[in-house]
């Protein structure tokens, strides 16, 4: 049994899924998902005083068929821009933001996410 935090690959506590920064950093995450920016986001993160370093692992390390968090929540606030203007297409999935992040070349108009 590894002892590895799937999200940072740091350190975690056997009897624990995530390790324990990671776990606040969800907290966080969850709590703000689809109502605050990315780069607001970010300033919560990095506000907790954990090292950014592990910020950034723990936001894009990719999770088995999901697409790393960072995609999931792109993919949350694209979706919650799209109901705003009213488009009531597919929405759009993690996989879809990790697709469209993997082949910027395809796409036409894409902004680097801030930073
Ligand atoms: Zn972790």
């Amino acid at each position: 049994m590894s002892s590895e935090c799937p999200l940072c690959q740091g350190k975690r506590r056997f009897w624990q899924n995530i390790c324990k920064d990671c776990k606040t950093l969800f907290k966080i995450l969850q709590a703000n998902m689809g109502t605050m920016g990315l780069s607001q986001l970010m300033d919560e993160l990095i506000a907790t005083g954990i090292p950014k370093d592990k910020i950034y692992r723990f936001l894009n390390t990719p999770q088995e068929g999901q697409g790393s968090l960072l995609d999931q929540v792109t993919a949350g606030l694209t979706n919650n821009l799209a109901e705003g203007m009213g488009v009531k297409e597919k929405q759009m999935t993690a996989e879809d933001v990790r697709r469209i992040r993997e082949n910027p070349h395809k796409i036409v108009s894409t902004k680097p996410l801030d930073n």
